[in-house]
C-alpha cells in the first residue's frame, strides 16, 4: 500500500508563499495498492488527484467522506474523473441509506454552490453508505469505519490490504477529556475503545492534530485534537508511523518546521508532518 498527501491543510486552503513548503490544500489523501485506487475526502487537493488519475490505467476510483464539512467536499465537482465518461466513482459515505449517501453530495452539487448537478456528471457515479463498525471491501482493501468525535459527527477508516494497514483519523477532538481515557493511562470509554482497535498494530495512522494542546482547551468542542493525544493513542495501539494531519489555516510552514523539529526525534511511534506530495510506501 502506498498514501499520497493531496491536501493536508484543515478548515480551508491556504495557499501562499507562507505555506509553499507543507502545502496549501484541504484534505485529499489517496491509497493505491496496485492499481486500486481510494480517495479519502475531497478536499481541494483532488482537482490535483484527478488529473493525475488520467495519466494511469485505472478507470475506477473509490471515494470514502469522513464528513461534509466544506473543507472534505469543496473539491468533489473539481475531481476531472467525474466528467469523464468510461470512469466509474463510487462513494462511500458516512450516512443511514444509499439514498441519503447520495443527497448529502447532492445538497452542494445543485447547480447553486456548484454549477454542474450530480446527475448531470458523466462517470457512472454510485453511492454507498458508510456504517461504523461494519467492515467492507473495496478491491483489494478491506476497510472499517469507526465514530469520531466532531461537531456533526465524523468518521475514520482503518484500510487492510496486502501485509499493511493504514488508519485515517480526522476530523476529531479527543474521545476523552484530559487526564482521562487511554492517553492518561487510564481506561478508555467504549468510543475510544473502538477508535483504538480500528488503531491497533498500524503501519500508518494519519492524525488530526490542528490544535496544540492550549489551542484544544480553548476550543474542546471544535471538534479537533492535539499532537500528544495522538502520540499517546499511538502508543498504546502499537502504531509504527504517526503522521500528524489537519494542520491549522494559521499555521506558517516555518511554525510546521518547529513542530517537526518537536515531534521527529520521537520513536515509538515515528512521528513526522503530513506533507503535500510526500509519498509514503508502506511496504517499502
Ligand atoms: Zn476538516
Ligand atoms: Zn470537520
Amino acid at each position: 500500500m502506498k498514501v499520497r498527501f493531496w491536501g493536508v491543510r484543515g478548515s480551508i486552503p491556504v495557499p501562499g508563499s507562507h505555506t509553499a513548503r507543507y502545502g496549501g490544500n484541504s484534505s485529499c489523501v489517496e491509497v493505491t495498492h496496485g492499481d486500486a485506487v481510494l480517495m479519502l475526502d475531497a478536499g481541494t487537493g483532488a482537482r490535483d488527484l484527478g488529473r493525475d488519475l488520467f495519466s494511469r490505467s485505472t478507470r475506477e476510483i473509490d471515494v470514502l467522506f469522513t464528513h461534509f464539512h466544506m473543507d472534505h467536499v469543496f473539491g468533489f465537482p473539481f475531481f476531472g474523473p467525474v466528467y469523464a465518461p468510461g470512469y466509474q466513482v463510487r462513494v462511500n459515505v458516512p450516512a443511514f441509506s444509499a439514498g441519503e449517501a447520495r443527497e448529502r453530495l447532492a445538497r452542494y452539487s445543485n447547480g447553486v454552490y456548484h454549477p454542474v448537478r450530480l446527475r448531470e456528471m458523466p462517470a457512472d457515479l454510485s453511492f454507498t453508505a458508510v456504517q461504523p463498525g461494519r467492515a467492507f471491501e473495496r478491491g483489494p482493501f478491506r476497510i472499517t469505519a469507526v465514530r469520531l468525535n466532531h461537531p456533526g459527527g465524523s468518521v475514520g477508516y482503518r484500510i487492510e490490504a496486502g501485509e499493511s494497514v493504514f488508519v485515517y483519523i480526522t476530523d476529531t477532538a479527543p474521545l476523552a477529556a484530559p487526564g482521562e481515557g487511554a492517553a492518561a493511562g487510564q481506561p478508555p470509554n467504549k468510543l475510544e475503545q473502538a477508535l483504538l482497535a480500528a488503531m491497533q498494530d498500524a503501519d500508518l495512522v494519519v492524525f488530526d492534530t490542528m490544535f496544540s494542546f492550549d489551542e484544544y482547551l480553548e476550543k474542546m468542542t471544535w471538534g479537533h485534537s492535539y499532537p500528544e493525544y495522538a502520540v499517546e493513542l499511538c502508543k498504546v495501539a502499537d502504531v509504527k508511523h504517526l503522521v500528524l494531519f489537519h494542520h491549522a489555516p494559521d499555521a506558517s510552514d516555518d511554525e510546521l518546521d518547529e513542530q517537526a523539529a518537536q515531534w521527529t526525534p520521537h520513536r515509538e511511534p515515528l512521528v513526522t508532518l503530513a506533507r503535500e506530495g510526500d509519498v509514503l510506501d508502506l511496504e517499502g
